[in-house]
């Protein structure tokens, strides 16, 4: 039997590498005063078909939908905000602002697999609630930026940076736009025919080429900002500047998502071909009170981690182990004492289960073993073990008591 389309076994390489992605993410935005939430990996429906848009592709196309035994319909999430900021409501936590989350785990979409696009997939995220303040978006990015750097990637990936404005600059944006997408009416996929009415700023997201080539000449969002927007969005700048965090304000860049507002932003690298964004988000000051919360800004990003992993090129590598191998069957009890020694002081041991000597060498070696302690009868008698230098070969005598002592790696 195999695993369904688009979902993988995660382990060796593959599996260090995401790890190291999410321990990394981890790190540094704890240092931003952020504290891992854990939502549920179901939610109902609603919590993603009322919140995301209903034009979105996520919310058309991509979920995973299921009515429970209760007959229910529930939804394996597809991405962590709404759910975030569905606990932040139902938990109550507006009283104590701001709340700073960052999550990881699995996310469903039903979309086509290629490289970088699974069904099931791993994103690493922040949520910033109740900043209204450009100070939060500065912040929040500049700790993207720090996850890359961090991960050896800032070199290989481009900030892109849009702001949408407020509600007033978006519905004025959507007014030109509107009566631009008009006259290019037949030109459209069908698609897009249908979000006219509906989100005709998706139209802008499109991956349809025919759609592309409209779009190309659309007016610009920039030209549709408010003065306060414009502000805000020029503070964001100045923000970034100041910490000489680079980015390309990219005029077409635009979010899939219904409540983004203001700032949007990904980071994309050429080396993933047509999967280029690492990592995206935006600030979405509609989104809590749309969920019931009350007038509460956020803002927040999510990378992927598999597509994170995929850039990182040098294998992670593990500390590498000891090795200790017993000789001969009445040595084993020693051993396990040793090994254990060993693995209570911070050593990474490997124990040598079977097999002749020489065998049990070639196996340490494989295992990347950098020293073997050797326990031989005889030896043992004397409280002495034997450590061996895999790499250079040397070896000597010791008494078991200064094994932790000669252990310097
Ligand atoms: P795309 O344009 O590639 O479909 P998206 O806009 O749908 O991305 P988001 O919803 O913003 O993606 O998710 C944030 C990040 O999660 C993406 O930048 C990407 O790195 C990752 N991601 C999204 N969908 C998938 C998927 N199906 N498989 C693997 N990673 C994904
Ligand atoms: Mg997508």
């Amino acid at each position: 039997m195999q695993c369904v389309r688009g979902t993988y076994d995660l382990y060796g390489d593959a599996k260090r590498k995401m790890k190291k992605v999410t321990t990394t993410g981890a790190a540094v935005v704890e240092k931003y005063g952020f504290e891992e939430i854990e939502t549920p990996i179901f939610e109902f429906t609603e919590v993603f078909s009322r919140n995301l848009g209903d034009t979105s592709d996520i919310v058309t196309k991509e979920m995973y939908c299921f009515n429970d035994k209760g007959g229910e319909s529930l939804t394996l999430r597809p991405e962590g905000t709404a759910g975030v900021v569905r606990a932040f409501v139902s938990n109550g936590m507006q009283q104590n602002l701001p709340v700073k989350f960052y999550y990881s785990g699995p996310m469903f979409r039903y979309e086509r697999p290629q490289k970088g696009r699974q069904r099931q997939f791993t994103q690493f995220g922040v949520e910033l609630l109740g900043v209204e303040s450009p100070q939060a978006d500065i912040e929040v990015i500049s700790m993207a930026y720090e996850f890359l750097e961090k991960l050896g990637l800032s070199g290989q990936v481009t900030v892109e940076i849009n702001s949408l404005g407020d509600a007033e600059s978006r519905d004025a944006y959507r007014t030109k736009l509107v009566s631009y997408l008009k006259e290019h009416f037949n030109e459209l996929s069908e698609d897009s025919k249908n979000r006219l009415d509906k989100n005709p700023l998706r139209i802008l997201d499109s991956k349809e080429e025919c759609d592309k080539i409209v779009v190309e000449n659309a007016p610009l969002y920039s030209e549709s900002l408010n003065e306060t927007s414009r502000k805000f969005f020029a503070d964001v700048l100045k923000g970034l500047d100041l910490l000489g965090i680079k980015y390309r304000v990219n005029n077409r860049l635009v979010r899939g998502l219904d409540y983004y507002s203001h700032t949007v932003f990904e980071l994309t690298t050429d080396k993933l071909g047509a999967q280029g964004t690492v990592l995206a988000g935006g600030r979405y000051d509609g989104l809590v009170s749309q969920m019931g919360g009350g007038n509460i800004a956020g803002i927040g990003w999510a990378g992927g981690v598999e597509r994170l992993a995929m850039l990182l090129d040098e294998n992670v590598d593990l500390p590498r182990p000891i090795a200790v191998i017993p000789v001969g069957e009445d040595t084993n009890d020693f051993a396990l004492q040793i090994a254990y020694k060993l693995r209570l002081a911070g050593f990474r041991v490997e124990q040598s289960y079977s097999g002749n000597m020489k065998k049990r060498i070639t196996k340490a070696n494989k295992l990347n073993a950098v020293k073997a302690v050797i326990i031989g009868s005889e030896e043992m008698e004397n409280n002495e073990v034997t450590l061996k230098d895999l790499d250079s070969g040397e070896q000597k005598n010791i008494k078991a008591e200064n094994l932790l002592k000669e252990i310097t790696l």
